[in-house]
Parts: C-alpha cells; structure tokens; sequence
C-alpha cells in the first residue's frame, strides 16, 4: 500500500463535511478538508435556522464560522479546491483537485447538493435580475412587490416566510394539493395574510423587460395565468454533488450516494454523510448524527491498522 499524505481527506465543508472533521481530528487522526466554494454550504445564507442545530439559535454564517475555526484549532487542514475526481489506487484514496491530488487512507463524501432549478424559459436570463434562491440575501429588495416561491418542501415554506417580512405578497406555487414540509412551517404559511397559495399549479415561464416582471402559471386543469411578481424564488429539491465520483460508488436513482448502516459506500475505504447521501432524513440535526457515527466507524477502523 503507498503512503497517504493524510488519515481522511473530507470533501464538502458543509455542516456533515466540518462535523465528521472535527470529529476525526479529536479522535487524534490526519484530516484535511477539501471546498470547492465557501464553507458552509446550503446554510451559509440562512439567517434564522430552524430547527437550529442541537437546539441552538445560530445563523447558517456563524455556525459555519465556529466549526472552521474549531477545526482549525483541532489541527484540520482546510484546502479551498474543488474537487474533480476521486479514485483507488494502490490501496490509497487519490483526491484529485484544479489543483493537484492530495492522498489519504479513506474518504468521506459530504459535497450535499445544489438547489433545483425550474428549468423554464426566463430563469436564466433573469438570474440576479428577479430570479434568486436565496431569501436572506435578497429579500429585502423585495420591499413591497409581490413575489412568486416555488416549492412545498420545508425549504419553500421557511423562505416563503422570510420573503413575507418583506414583500407585499408572496405566491406559493406547489405542485400538489399538500405540504411536504413540516406541520409547523405549514401552519405558519397558512396564518400568514401575505402568502396566498396556489395548489396544483406549476410555474411555465418567467418574463419581463429590464427585471422580472411576470410568471406564467400552469394550472392542473390546463388552464394558465400570468402572474405579475418582481422575484421568483424556486425551492423544488437538490441535485446531488456527485460529478466527480467514480461510477462504482453506488448511487441511486436519484443521483444519491447509497451507503450501508455505517455510511460505508459500495467502494471500500469511502464513505458518504449529509445531504449527498440517499436516506439522509435533511436536517441539520440529521447531518451532524450522521457525521458522528462515520467519524466513529472511520476511526475504529483507522486505528486498528
Ligand atoms: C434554503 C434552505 C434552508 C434550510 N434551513 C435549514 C434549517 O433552518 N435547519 C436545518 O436543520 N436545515 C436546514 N436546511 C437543510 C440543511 O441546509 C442541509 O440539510 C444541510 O446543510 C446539509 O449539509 P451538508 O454538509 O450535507 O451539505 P451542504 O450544506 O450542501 O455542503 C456541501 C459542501 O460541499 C461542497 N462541495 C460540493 N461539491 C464539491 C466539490 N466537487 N469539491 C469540493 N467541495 C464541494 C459545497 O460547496 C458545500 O460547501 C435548509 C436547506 C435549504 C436549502
């Protein structure tokens, strides 16, 4: 077996990806983390977090902080590279970057995923121009205009309410007849005077001048309606971050990272935690669980080599 430069390499300094580090550094192993962007990742710009994690009230932005900075004090190296490829060679995990490859002896996938987009016509040519997925950042622009949110998951419910604050109506567009987030974001919606919802309904294009003006929406029965809005924020579910895996690691038909009850992978020596994972149950609380267990198994594994 050739020498590995670290014990893990974590790819993704998400919440799993820093959780599952600093976990791996406090059991005394060589851990780096790998980024392709900003740490943090889908919370970074979250600003309330509900649930928060381990019953706190964090923002996305400072939870992120304090686990980098812990990290770093535990001895965690942090490489801002995005990854593009990972194999097994001669018994050793190769993590390939812009940059280079950087060796360990296992990996633990925590690149989570992206936000969906609509894929209609206008959503890119709008893109920062009324077309966002992200509430906290660019709501308040949206100061007395109305609004279009896509989505029924707790995503779309939890940045409806957060757009309420601020705009003078907000639409929410769901495919279905009910929720698929939880009782509570739902309610919430549903006592909220300036959200109005339209069940059953999809959003077919988006269109204006200079910025967003309009979106059209499709109803069940066929019948359409152009809705006038000023912004059109889409929360329909995440792509998995996958691209660079090899095509033995299992996925499933989703594109998610299958893994055993120890969040082993099919291929051996790297596992997968988080929103990247299939099964992953989608918050925080879930991530962090999910991180630790991994950690544990890893180390355990590690050190009785
Ligand atoms: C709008 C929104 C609001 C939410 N609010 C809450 C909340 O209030 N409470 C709650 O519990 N949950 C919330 N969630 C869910 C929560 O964000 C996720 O469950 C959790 O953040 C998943 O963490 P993760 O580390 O698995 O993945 P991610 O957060 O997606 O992190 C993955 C990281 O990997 C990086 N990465 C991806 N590909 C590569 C690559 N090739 N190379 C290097 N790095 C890569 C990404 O840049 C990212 O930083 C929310 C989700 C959304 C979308």
């Amino acid at each position: 077996m050739a020498q590995a430069a670290y014990d893990v390499i974590v790819i993704g300094e998400g919440v799993s990806g820093l959780t599952a580090a600093g976990a791996l550094a406090a059991a005394g192993l060589k851990v780096a983390t790998i980024e392709g962007t900003l740490f943090g990742g889908l919370v970074l710009n979250v600003n309330e977090l509900e649930p928060g994690p381990e019953g706190r009230e964090v923002s996305g932005a400072e939870l992120a902080s304090e686990m980098m900075q812990a990290n770093a004090e535990a001895g965690v190296t942090s490489i801002q590279e995005p990854v593009t490829a990972v194999r097994t060679a001669d018994g050793v995990q190769e993590v390939t970057t812009d940059s280079g490859t950087h060796t360990a002896r296992h990996v633990v996938v925590a690149s989570g995923g992206r936000l969906r987009r609509l894929g209609v016509p206008g959503e890119t040519e709008f893109e920062g121009r009324g077309v966002s997925q992200c509430a906290d950042c660019d709501g308040p622009m949206y100061q007395d205009e109305n609004v279009i949110v896509v989505g029924g998951g707790d995503s779309a419910l939890q940045e409806a309410l957060v757009l309420a604050d601020y705009a003078r109506k907000v639409h929410l567009v769901h495919r279905r007849d009910t929720f698929t987030g939880a009782a509570h974001f739902a309610d919430q919606v549903k006592a909220n005077a300036k959200i109005a919802v339209v069940w059953n309904a999809t959003v077919e294009a988006i269109s204006g001048s200079k910025m967003v003006e309009k979106a059209r929406i499709k109803h069940a029965d066929g019948s359409t309606e152009e809705l006038p809005c000023a912004g059109v924020f889409a929360y329909i579910g995440l792509e998995p971050n996958v691209e660079f895996l090899p095509p033995e690691v299992d996925r499933d038909a989703e594109g998610l990272v299958k893994t055993d009850p120890t969040l082993q992978t099919s291929v051996a020596g790297i596992s997968a935690i988080g929103a990247v994972r299939s099964g992953y149950e989608g918050t925080l609380n879930h991530a962090i669980a999910e991180a630790r267990l991994a950690a544990g198994t890893i180390a355990a594994k590690l050190s009785s080599r």
